[in-house]
């Protein structure tokens, strides 16, 4: 009986904003509620007094912009990490959802979250390897390999590779305050108005912008394929939405393998078939494997 599926709740939480959703899975969103990210006290407050009017959850998954710390044996787990945001540095989000709902937490960053979604929204085969890169006010990604999204010494900073640079593009120095002109310092939405003035999505469609920033893109995708053997690279995030910019992204990276992967034909770049709830269906799916592991 559907009825009797545990109430799970799920929590996207964003640089600029949260969004929450309670449900019985992924594809069962019974409520859902956004809010903008203020401090921590703030919002983690209107969190928990939204969820306390949902009813009794059986867990809850967190999908968090990160850095974050993810080693369960850690004292940090569940934790932001440091982290530019104001007043966001080591708070204990798991921490604080575990002690004010008592129901087990299941806790990643945002981007393996969606990717876990997407993944299990295509019923990606248990060998299947699939990337999800979202391009907005940053560029972060994450990588689910047979089933399992990926942990090792922390997670993954898709966003912090180092592109060669476009002979077009030569004289920017790049918005990273880590890095300057890795990729997010040169693709990201915030480096795209810090050289041309206007989001990619107002830029008229012939501006070399396009061509620029899909190259980059590109770079990741060859680059993805070629560490990692994803058969799908999903980009999400407000940059993708620019009408093109995913076909232009394909052609390049097609271009710039020149046929060499091995499987290059089985090599799939797409937006996500979720849209915009690829994360918080992934927090879901973190409620329901936290249930799983007891
Ligand atoms: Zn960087």
């Amino acid at each position: 009986m559907g009825d009797d599926l545990p109430l799970l709740g799920g929590i996207e939480a964003g640089g600029t904003k949260c969004v929450l959703a309670v449900g019985t899975g992924p594809n069962a969103i019974h409520a859902r509620h956004s809010l903008p990210t203020r401090s921590p006290a703030e919002t983690l407050t209107e969190i928990a007094s939204w969820f306390a009017d949902q009813g009794k959850l059986a867990a809850l998954g967190i999908a968090s912009f990160g850095p974050v710390g993810l080693d369960p044996d850690a004292a940090n787990w569940g934790h932001i990490l440091d982290t530019p945001k104001p007043e966001w540095s080591q708070c204990d989000l798991a921490g604080f959802f575990a002690a004010n709902m008592n129901v087990p937490i299941g806790f990643d960053t945002d981007v393996n979250a969606a990717a876990l979604a997407e993944a299990t929204a295509v019923e990606l085969s248990k060998s299947g390897v699939l990337a999800y890169v979202t391009v907005g006010t940053g560029i972060g990604g994450g990588l689910v390999v047979q089933g399992s999204p990926i942990h090792g010494a922390a997670h993954p900073e898709l966003g912090h590779i180092f592109p060669r640079r476009s002979p077009r593009d030569q004289d920017f120095e790049g918005i990273c305050p880590y890095h300057g002109d890795c990729l997010e310092g040169l693709a990201s939405g915030p480096a795209i108005f810090a050289r041309w003035g206007a989001p990619l999505s107002d830029l008229p469609p012939d501006h070399e912008a396009h061509e620029i920033v899909a190259g980059y893109l590109a770079q990741l995708c060859h680059s993805l394929f070629a560490m990692s053997a994803a058969q799908t690279i999903v980009l999400g995030g407000g940059v993708m939405k620019t009408p093109q910019l995913l076909a232009r992204v394909k052609a390049q990276a097609a271009a710039l393998d020149r046929g060499y992967l091995p499987g290059h034909m089985h090599h799939v770049i797409r937006t996500p078939h979720l849209g915009d709830d690829a994360g918080i269906s992934g927090a879901l799916l973190l409620a329901q494997q936290a249930i799983a592991l007891g």
